[in-house]
């Protein structure tokens, strides 16, 4: 299995490399040459399968010979452990035909520890066969930060540092940052939006000399392995509501796009995916661009969800580059235009590829708040504010005859001030982490300023 840039003009890499690597040389994203396919009667077979049968079948075709057989359930089996759930994503049904996948039995409440949990073992098998060590450098706008310290702490092939907008995570997001002790995990306190955390990652990484000095290594949703991960609960949710013998329809809460594209993987692999539908909150460069044809940054104001308070939606360059017919001179032009003109404007040819797959709507935040108030009082159902996101669209959008699933991302816990002013409610976190609170906080505050920010990097990985 071989693994392209979406700019077409970095090298062509491995599985391993491209997990590895994280953001290709010439600025685009790792995406596989060409997606392997599963039967109507390999989807029909994961009926009553566990969590881990079905991610080893649907994974094992984008591995390659990086890992053997036996490797990679080994590796399966350790990342998903330590869930508080034994099914890992149970699903719970909302309403007729909405059903509400829990993303967020993970360690640290959000569905980025599918992922990230992944990947802590997918590095550890790497690196320790190749006798290397690498420096992770993670943007975040609370969840992959807490998501990939609790993956990476006491790894000692890796140095994990977090990049985190100041006063814009929520506490229990910032505190599973700052209270982890293992002296390989470094979190950082940003002067600045996520926008610009993840701005100063990709100049990381767009510095060759700082890049292969500390031996760089991305996380992000960039990373094409934390894709692939999120393509499995597609697949395990479709095949309980009855897939492939019928089509299913799914509404994720989105912020850079990576979610809804594995979405995107899991029907371009033979899931018979009804819709996909993008929900955003007042940040919705998503649903500006899906309704105009306009992609174009605006400034981010600060909501009750704020792991989605983005204006630019990095894997939507993925979805872009087979809109645009795998073209990869045309996406590095539209990219630079943004970095040029904050924005460009899609084809109409291009549109139309995108709306064959995408729809998308929009919430406001009186809107979220109603719809967690709603939720509890019409269905029982406690949700956090992105997944009320999602709720919300998927009633506006659904048609009655289709199962819905919509993604609920995080735990309600994980904000738990939005879930009390919608509902009185002061959701508790469960009894593995209910002494968060009193841990000792250790973090370190920054400006928004790159040179500072690789100096802090190489400083801290030398001694
Ligand atoms: C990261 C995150 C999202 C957005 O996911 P994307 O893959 O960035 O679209 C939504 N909800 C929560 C709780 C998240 O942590």
């Amino acid at each position: 299995m071989k693994y392209i840039s979406t700019r077409g003009n970095a090298p062509i890499l491995s599985f391993e490399e491209a997990m590895l690597t994280g953001l290709a040389r010439d600025g685009g994203l790792y995406v596989p040459k060409t997606v392997p396919t599963l039967s109507h009667a390999d989807i029909a077979a994961m009926a009553g399968k566990s969590y881990e049968e079905i991610a080893f079948q649907v994974m094992r075709p984008f591995v390659g010979d990086t890992f053997t057989d036996a490797e990679f359930m080994d590796i399966i089996a350790k990342a998903y452990a330590n869930f508080g759930h034994s099914a890992r994503a149970p699903m719970v049904q909302l309403d007729n035909n909405h059903f509400l996948l829990e993303l967020f039995h993970g360690p640290t409440l959000a569905f980025k520890d599918f992922a990230m949990q992944l990947i802590g073992q997918l590095f550890q098998v790497a690196l320790n066969r190749r006798g290397d060590r690498v420096t992770i450098v993670g943007a975040t706008s609370g969840d992959t930060g807490s998501a990939a310290i609790e993956a990476f702490r006491g790894l000692d092939a890796v140095d994990v540092f977090i990049l985190y907008p100041h006063g814009r995570v929520s506490e229990v997001q910032r505190r599973q940052m700052t209270t982890p002790t293992e002296s390989n995990v470094h979190a950082l306190a940003v002067g600045g939006t996520f926008d610009d955390c993840q701005s100063c990652l990709k100049d990381m990484f767009n510095d060759f000399e700082f890049r292969d000095g500390v031996k760089l290594a991305g996380v992000n949703s960039i990373n094409w392995a934390r894709v692939l991960a999120q393509v499995v609960y597609y697949f395990s949710s479709a095949v309980q509501l009855g897939a492939p013998h019928r089509k299913i329809s799914f509404t994720v809460p989105t912020g850079n796009f990576g979610d809804i594209f594995a979405g995107y993987i899991a029907k371009r692999m033979g899931l018979p995916i009804d819709r996909l539908v993008v929900a955003t909150n007042q940040n919705d460069i998503l649903h500006r661009c899906l309704s105009t044809g306009e992609y174009r940054m605006g400034d981010v104001i600060p909501s009750i969800s704020p792991s989605m308070d983005i204006q630019i939606s990095s894997n939507f360059e993925r979805a872009m580059f087979d809109a645009y017919d795998r073209d990869g001179a045309a996406i590095a032009n539209v990219m630079n235009e943004l970095k040029t003109n904050g924005g460009f404007a899609l084809s109409q040819g291009v549109m139309d590829v995108l709306r064959e797959h995408f729809e998308s709507g929009r919430v406001s935040e009186a809107e979220t708040s109603a719809e967690i108030t709603h939720s509890l009082a019409a269905h029982a159902e406690l949700l956090c504010p992105h997944s009320a996101i999602g709720t919300q669209v998927a009633d506006r959008l659904r048609d009655t005859n289709t199962p819905m699933i919509t993604l609920a991302t995080a735990h309600p816990a994980k904000f738990p001030d939005a879930v009390e002013a919608a509902t009185g409610i002061r959701p508790p976190l469960p009894p593995r982490m209910s002494d968060l609170f009193e841990r000792d906080e250790r973090v370190t505050r920054v400006d928004n300023n790159l040179d500072a920010l690789k100096a802090i990097v190489k400083d801290r990985i030398a001694n």
